[in-house]
């Protein structure tokens, strides 16, 4: 075993790091105030490999490992989650799909424009009445002639209204259940789809999430996805993968609020001294800090394993649920170390709170990390 990164990985943790901080850090509250997502971020993010992590270098992607996935979405996260969120949305759902799924004319004709940032990737499994059941969804894919016919609604879709390319799930045979379910890629300004209303939410302000309607919206029979009755399978193993991402954007998350909280705890002074030196504020700050190191191993476990060409299930869903949970435990001690300034939008704090609450639901909540654990621990 051998726990060490690479100096390769060091390097990028820290490129990485100074680009979050100079180029996010200055913007974050005012993206978040206005619901903002930087656009022109998205030539910066292209320029460092962000927007192609882990595609292949043909496609012009960076072609990193999923333990180098981690070390980037970490430290997006660490500055803003919300960014984060977004490019782990636009890489580990959309683009990924598409690498993991679609045939060589799709790759071509997608990706590279995906990897150089040109497009924004949507990824549209969720309705209003299919969260958690995803396998209950009532958008439909009729084939007539050379088209698909795709009629519905997707919900809370990440880039719903800016995403350029969006990979939609649909049944295509009812009468199947889940193995009537298949995927298409379809292209924003295609007739018959548009962006429904655009949430006002409690965090994550800054990455867009939207509804998207799909009436009578003609797709051609080539954007069929994987193939056909496979898509919510294919969906499965593109969560497994995307749980990850997820357990990352938490440790990134939850270290940017306890180096918060930390850096005010020495500043903050009462009763004459930094409130640091209160064993309270001390077992809050090692406890955060020993959970966030645990979190970091399971996370990065399972980005090892997927690295190694394991199935990883069980050890994304726990990544995700630990660190999540964990996530929510640090941004809500850095509040409270805060006190009153903890409430308030001058300091970081506040937004860590808001943002967190996301990675407990966004790509399976709590209680379905816990139902897909249990189903591997029973063999179901
Ligand atoms: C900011 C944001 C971005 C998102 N981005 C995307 C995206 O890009 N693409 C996309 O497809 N979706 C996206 N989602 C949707 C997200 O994946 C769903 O919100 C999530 O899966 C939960 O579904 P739901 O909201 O319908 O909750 P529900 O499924 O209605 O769950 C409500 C509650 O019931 C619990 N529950 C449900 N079933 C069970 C069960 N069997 N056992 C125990 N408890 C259960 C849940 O855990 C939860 O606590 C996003 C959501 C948000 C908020």
């Amino acid at each position: 075993m051998d726990f060490r990164p690479t100096e390769e990985q060091e390097l990028l943790r820290r490129t990485v790091r100074e680009f979050a901080e100079a180029e996010i850090r200055p913007h974050v509250m005012e993206w978040d105030e206005s619901q903002h997502f930087p656009m022109e971020l998205l030539p910066k993010l292209a320029e460092l490999g962000l927007m192609g992590i882990q595609f292949a270098e043909e496609f012009g992607g960076s072609a990193m490992s999923a333990v180098e996935y981690c070390i980037c979405i970490e430290e997006l996260a660490r500055v803003c989650p919300a960014i984060a969120l977004s490019v782990a949305a636009h890489n580990g759902l959309c683009t990924s799909h598409i690498a993991m799924f679609g045939n060589a004319a799709q790759k071509a004709a997608f990706l590279p424009r995906l990897v150089r940032g040109e497009v924004l990737g949507a990824w549209g499994l969720t309705e209003a009445g299919a969260g958690s059941d995803a396998a209950s969804m009532r958008t439909t894919a009729a084939r007539q002639g050379q088209c698909w016919v795709l009629n519905g609604s997707k919900s809370f879709i990440t880039h719903g209204s800016i995403g350029g390319v969006m990979v939609v799930m649909a049944v295509t045979d009812r009468g199947k259940g889940h193995r009537g379910i298949s995927a298409f890629v379809v292209e924003h300004g295609t007739p018959g789809m548009k962006a429904g209303k655009k949430e006002n939410k409690l965090g994550m302000r800054a990455s867009d999430t939207s509804e998207v309607v799909f009436d009578d919206c003609r797709v051609p029979a080539e954007h069929l996805l994987g193939e056909e009755g496979q898509g919510f399978i294919n969906t499965l193993q593109v969560l497994d993968a995307g749980r990850i991402g997820i357990a990352a954007l938490s440790v990134g998350l939850a270290q940017g609020a306890y180096e918060a909280a930390l850096r005010y705890s020495k500043e903050r002074r009462q009763f004459g001294q930094p409130i640091a030196s209160f064993q309270a504020i001390q077992w809050k700050l090692a406890d955060n800090a020993t959970r966030i190191e645990a979190a970091r191993l399971l996370t990065y476990r399972a980005a090892y394993l997927k690295d190694q060409g394991a199935r990883t299930t069980r050890e994304s869903s726990m990544a995700k649920l630990f660190a999540s949970e964990i996530a929510v435990k640090a941004a809500d001690d850095c509040v409270q170390i805060h006190g009153g300034y903890g409430f308030v939008k001058d300091y970081p704090a506040e937004k860590y709170f808001r943002d967190v609450k996301l990675v407990t639901i966004g790509e399976g909540t709590s209680e379905i990390q816990r139902l897909v654990i249990a189903r591997q621990l029973l063999g179901q």
